[in-house]
């Protein structure tokens, strides 16, 4: 399945959610959530009851489009939640997307937005433990360096997260260094510290049907 390339806010309002894919726009009263609050389309205000199984979809949908995965990706993910030892595997699976570099890069605040910290990674800008890393889904593990490359610094994003390095919230699971342009992965979060609003058992009975 290819990448939606359609109206962005259209996928945030589809899941009644802020999905924050569009950086500081949706910290303002342009946000099409705050705006709209109903689904899209047609039907959008008059939509009947959902069914177990529609609920079900919206949550795997909630978390596809949070951390922009592609359905076949989603699935793999899924089944290496299946297999982490000691987890539950909904948690596992946060974990798994939360690991992946493009969102740890958004967490750090390297990016306003996981779209835009996917393009850093993409572009070349990210390094992690020394290394140049342009793959957004490289799975990040607890004591990892992750870095805006030397050569990068200067550029518009990376100084304003250098100017904003005091004032962000960084999850506590995230070292943030001196510097303001590293980080070191302290542990991969458990549950109660990632915060999207979802209901993940729901998506593993979707996919245990
Ligand atoms: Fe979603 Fe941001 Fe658009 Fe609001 S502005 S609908 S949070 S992408």
């Amino acid at each position: 399945m290819a990448r939606y390339t359609g109206p962005v806010c259209r996928q945030c309002r589809r899941e009644g959610l802020k999905l924050y894919l569009k950086g500081d726009r949706c910290y303002t009263e342009k946000c099409a959530v705050d705006k709209r609050s109903y689904p899209p389309g047609e039907h959008g205000t008059g939509r009947k009851k959902a069914s177990e199984y529609a609920l079900q979809l919206r949550e795997k949908q909630k978390l596809r489009r949070t951390y922009g995965v592609l359905e076949r990706q989603f699935e793999r993910y899924f089944n290496m939640a299946t297999r982490t030892r000691g987890m539950i595997t909904g948690e596992a699976l946060l974990q798994i997307l939360e690991s992946r570099l493009d969102s740890i890069v958004y967490r750090i605040g390297f990016a306003s937005s996981r779209p835009e910290a996917r393009q850093m990674v993409m572009h070349g800008h990210i390094a992690v433990n020394g290394r140049k890393v342009d793959i957004p889904s490289y799975l990040v593990k607890a004591g990892d360096v992750v870095e805006v490359r030397e050569k990068s610094r200067e550029l518009v994003p990376f100084r304003k997260a250098l100017e904003t390095a005091g004032e962000r919230t960084i999850p506590e699971w995230l070292s943030l260094h001196e510097d303001g342009l590293t980080a070191t992965v302290v542990n991969l979060p458990p549950r109660e510290q990632i915060d999207i609003p979802v209901q993940e058992h729901m998506v593993v009975e979707l996919y245990s049907r």
